[in-house]
């Protein structure tokens, strides 16, 4: 085990001393858990706090072998801390792609599971969890149990979306979706304001996937303008002839980073105003059908290293609830006013139609979510909270992968199935082994 040190999600706050220990066998990792309590890590992509283990996190990183690969399936045997952008790069080449992926490649299986993250593509085939055959979970009292949709079903389900609070995932099998090319047809339809979005998203439901850029500073006629992408997987014989050959190879991207912290003062409601007037602008340019590499499709943020150091040393949190279908338009719109009249600088809102809820405490509903950050200024709290009030009216939830700032409070009174999480953890043991400062601030 190793001193504790300073540790925090993507959003760089909250920080807190954790140890961090990474085992690279079963056995190491079994050995973790009888010490506990402790929380697993996979990547740190989470925003907020639910990877800081209080005192000691579990780092799934060195447990990142693939297993096996059936080619006639498209399924995948891997352990929890191998990287999603390791399995693209191994099996994009072989024609499969992952069934259902997050906005960056730089999250793991355990990750993945642990959120039940959501891709592009919710609406239609749901979350991570669709894509899970079987899961190999390390209990609290060290036994090691397969769960999945046909058996130990009531553990899978509260393990998928359960945040790392019933245990490690040491190892899962996932379907992936086969392709013909690393390429997408994407087109881009402006709406210019936010019923044209929703009405833009109810017209697409076919669509595999669909998401908007939604200007959340934008006032007036304009308000909840965005920039709708759709997308397919393309065919090869929707290439052009100088690329149907090779299929897989796109361009590499060129990488940018972030060397140091920007200084805080550079993000404000001038400059936001500034960088959304311009990309919805090139957004009417760029309107229409056009083929775009896998990279640049499904990460575009993943081609600057390091850019959650644009909002500076003091960190930023990301706001994201979903807002079921009756309630969505009314409630997107006051949260838009209220970030309007906050005058946070706020960009690189993310909207998204998202499809059936499944398993029991994972985030999505069918209904709108709504995505985006803010740098930590002393006005953000305030801010927070009326949004949270606004979500709650609304019949709305948060996306614990993104929080960092819910009252346990809110959480009960947004979403009732906390409570028998709460009551599961406690009957199984898992709530004295596996703790994360988000647990704990949770009271989960
Ligand atoms: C740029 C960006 C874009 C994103 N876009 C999306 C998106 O479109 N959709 C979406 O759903 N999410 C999105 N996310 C969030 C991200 O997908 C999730 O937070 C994901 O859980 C991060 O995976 P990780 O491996 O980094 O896990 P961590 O951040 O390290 O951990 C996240 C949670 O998973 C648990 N966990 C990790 N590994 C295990 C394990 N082996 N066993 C048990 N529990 C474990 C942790 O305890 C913690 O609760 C995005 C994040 C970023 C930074």
């Amino acid at each position: 085990m190793t001193r504790a040190r300073p540790l925090a999600g993507w959003g760089r706050h909250p920080v807190r001393d954790c140890t961090l220990a990474a085992p690279e066998t079963e056995a190491e990792a079994a050995a973790l858990v009888a010490a506990g309590p402790v929380i697993a890590r996979g990547n740190g992509r989470a925003y907020g706090d639910s990877a800081l283990g209080v005192p000691a996190t579990l780092s799934t990183r060195r447990m990142n072998r693939m297993r096996a690969f059936d080619p006639a399936t498209g399924v995948l045997e891997a352990e929890a801390g191998v990287l999603l952008a390791d399995i693209i790069d191994t099996f994009l080449p072989r024609g499969w792609f992952p069934a259902v992926t997050p906005g960056t490649k730089f999250v793991t299986l355990g990750g993945m599971i642990a959120a039940d993250v959501h891709g592009k593509n919710h609406h239609r085939d749901g979350a991570m969890g669709e894509t899970v055959l079987w899961l190999d979970l390390l209990r609290p009292d060290g036994r090691v149990v397969r769960c999945g949709p046909g058996q130990e079903r009531a553990l899978f389900e509260w393990t998928v979306g359960g945040m790392g609070l019933t245990g490690v995932i040491l190892r899962a099998a996932i379907r992936l979706r086969p392709v013909e090319t690393g390429w997408i047809r994407q087109v881009t339809r402006p709406a210019r304001d936010l019923s044209r979005a929703i009405a833009l998203f109810e017209e697409n439901a076919e669509a595999t996937y669909s998401v908007a850029w939604i200007d959340c500073l934008a006032t007036g006629a304009a308000q909840g303008r965005s920039l709708v992408m759709l997308g397919e997987h393309a065919r090869r014989d929707q290439l052009p002839d100088d690329r149907v050959a090779r299929p897989f190879r796109t361009r590499a991207r060129r990488r940018l980073s972030v060397p140091f912290d920007l200084p805080g003062w550079l993000l404000n409601r001038y400059s936001a105003r500034a960088f959304n007037a311009a990309y919805w602008n090139a957004g009417l340019r760029g309107a229409g059908v056009r083929l775009v590499d896998w990279d640049s499709y499904f990460y575009p943020l993943d081609s600057i290293l390091g850019w959650n150091r644009v909002y500076g040393r003091r960190g930023f949190a990301q706001f994201q609830c979903v807002l079921p279908l009756d309630a969505a338009e009314t409630g997107l719109q006051r949260l838009l006013n209220e970030i309007a009249r906050a005058g946070q600088g706020a960009f690189l809102g993310v909207l998204k139609r998202m499809g059936a809820e499944a398993r029991r405490f994972s985030f999505p509903m069918p209904g709108y979510t709504l995505a985006l950050d803010f740098p930590a200024t002393p006005g953000l709290p305030g801010l927070l909270a009326r949004m949270d009030d606004i979500v709650q009216e609304h019949g709305g939830r948060f996306y614990l992968a993104k929080d960092s700032h819910l009252t346990a409070e809110t959480l009960r009174r947004t979403d009732p199935r906390s409570a028998a999480f709460a009551r599961m953890r406690s009957e199984t043991g898992a709530a004295g082994r596996f703790v994360s400062a988000q647990s704990e601030r949770l009271s989960l």
